[in-house]
């Protein structure tokens, strides 16, 4: 039997994570009684990990700066690079109220990096400069999450309970929200009661089961928040929640890993954008073939071309004088430690023969052969039948070299369906009363579609945690 606390709370956050804690601290704003119940042993969630980057239209930073931009046009940019798969209610609802919760960043202490805001970094490009982060990434965000949350608690209008897992939700005969069940620190159950419940647990990426279960794919890196295991959408689930964006998976082109293990952990990151850096190299599949020209400049249209390659693999391949003389590819790694790679890591392989570079990593040898060679015979036509530009070199000279590169995610497509109040939906799409849900728990996908839109993870959670917390009273 649970322990059933007396209180009961205004909002109970179950995730003192990127939404959690905004939610928290605009309800605190009203005197609301708020209770955070954390699985990890610090709030912060994901921030902790996270690049932080954030896209918002309409502030005051892009006023300042003369950049005449506005939501609508943020949300057209979405539905453009997303090619209409992105939720367009939802994704409004972020857009619409991005600005003012960025600036609220700002004026709470968050400096976006000199030069901000830019049209896009990694992800496709905006058509206007409203992308933005601060120098530590993810943490910049935390910190000012932190310090306006540290005055709401010391105020005693929100307390924190960490190591707390919450399992499952309260709910009454009509099918209302009540409270939460959790095991807390000590290892006891508690039961713990609150008018309104917000589900803000993050994704379910670190999950192996779960994350094959709703994307029908292997997590083959351990990149995500260890704690971020889909708890909130199993708990919505038992408690009569509907999910979406099932069909919407997308992995980035992801990194060399240290290992053959799913998940194993990222070792580097192949520089594969061709505005940071042109290719020497070429990228081939497990059949031998190149899928893709690799100087194509949509990353978008690179990653929907990994996507149909089996398990999300490819291997990028170079000869000895493409070792020496192409800029070292992997970011943060100089060309010694790049020329070792191929003699210590295990992905990373080296042969005197393409036939045996094959063998050796699991590649079809014939057709890698023919590939290298119809490869070559473009490089000295300037003719590829890919359409690549920048061929530089042929690839030609023993020893040759091979690393594989694997597909992975970080954040996870598929999540709670829920409508533009952010309550939590049934399938009959009916909302479960006192229910609501914020931040990557709510799917990927539904704010980006099958794509990835800059910024539109950690900026909507924001902004949605601030929207709930504003309407704390109402909710
Ligand atoms: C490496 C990396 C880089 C990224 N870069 C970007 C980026 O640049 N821009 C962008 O928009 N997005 C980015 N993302 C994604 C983005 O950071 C996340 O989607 C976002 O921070 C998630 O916020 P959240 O509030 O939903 O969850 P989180 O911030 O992850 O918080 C969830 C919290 O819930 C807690 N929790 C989980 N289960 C339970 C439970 N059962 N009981 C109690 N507590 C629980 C967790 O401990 C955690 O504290 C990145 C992600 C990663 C991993």
């Amino acid at each position: 039997m649970p322990t059933s606390k007396s209180k009961n709370y205004d909002l109970i956050i179950v995730g003192g994570g990127t939404a959690g804690m905004t939610a928290a601290t605009f309800a605190a704003k009203r005197n609301a009684n708020v209770l955070i119940l954390d699985a990890a042993d610090r709030i912060g969630g994901t921030l902790w990990l996270s690049t932080g980057q954030i896209s918002a239209a309409g502030t005051k930073l892009q006023k300042k700066l003369g950049i005449n931009d506005t939501p609508e046009a943020h949300l057209e940019d979405i539905m453009r690079i997303s090619r209409g798969t992105a939720d367009r209610t939802i994704a409004k609802l972020a857009v619409d109220n991005a600005a003012a919760a960025f600036d609220w960043l700002c004026d709470s202490g968050l400096v976006p990096v000199e030069g901000q805001p830019v049209k896009g970094s990694g992800h496709e490009y905006y058509n206007e400069a409203r992308y933005y982060w601060g120098a530590d990434g993810g943490v910049s965000i935390y910190r000012v999450l932190e310090k306006v949350l540290m005055t709401d608690i010391a105020r005693g209008l929100v307390s924190v309970s960490l190591n707390t897992r919450v399992r499952s939700l309260v709910q009454n005969k009509s099918g209302r929200i009540t409270g939460v069940v959790a095991k807390d620190a000590s290892g006891k159950t508690v039961k713990y009661a609150g008018k309104t419940v917000l589900l803000t647990t993050g994704g379910y990426a670190a999950d192996g089961a779960m994350f094959k279960k709703l994307n029908g794919r292997t997590q083959h890196a351990r990149m995500s928040y260890h704690t971020c295991r889909g708890d909130g959408l199993t708990m919505a689930i038992k408690a009569g929640a509907a999910l979406q964006g099932h069909d919407k998976y997308l992995a980035g082109l992801g990194a060399a890993l240290v290992d053959d293990r799913s998940p194993s952990i990222a070792l580097g990151r192949f520089n594969h954008w061709p505005e940071r850096r042109q290719p020497w190299e070429i990228y081939v599949n497990a059949k031998g073939e190149r899928w893709i020209n690799e100087d194509n400049p949509s990353v978008d249209a690179r990653e929907h071309a990994l996507l149909k390659q089996p398990e999300l693999r490819f291997w990028i391949v170079l000869d000895d004088a493409i070792l020496r003389q192409a800029s070292v590819p992997i970011d943060g790694w100089d060309r010694d430690r790049y020329q070792r790679a191929f003699g210590t890591e295990s992905l990373f392989y080296k042969a005197d023969t393409l036939e045996n570079l094959a063998k050796q990593a699991g590649i079809d040898a014939a057709k890698l052969k023919a590939t290298v060679a119809a490869y070559n015979a473009a490089q000295a036509s300037g003719n590829d039948p890919l359409g690549r530009k920048h061929m530089p070199m042929p690839i030609a000279k023993a020893p040759f070299y091979a690393i594989r590169h694997q597909g992975m995610s970080i954040s996870s497509t598929v999540g709670l369906a829920i409508n533009d109040k952010l309550q939590v939906l049934r399938k009959n799409k009916k909302p479960i009363p006192g229910l609501y849900a914020a931040g990557e728990i709510i799917g990927a996908s539904l704010l980006m579609g099958q794509s990835f839109c800059g910024g539109m993870l950690v900026m909507p959670a924001i902004t949605f945690g601030k929207m709930l917390g504003e309407r704390v009273h109402k909710l």
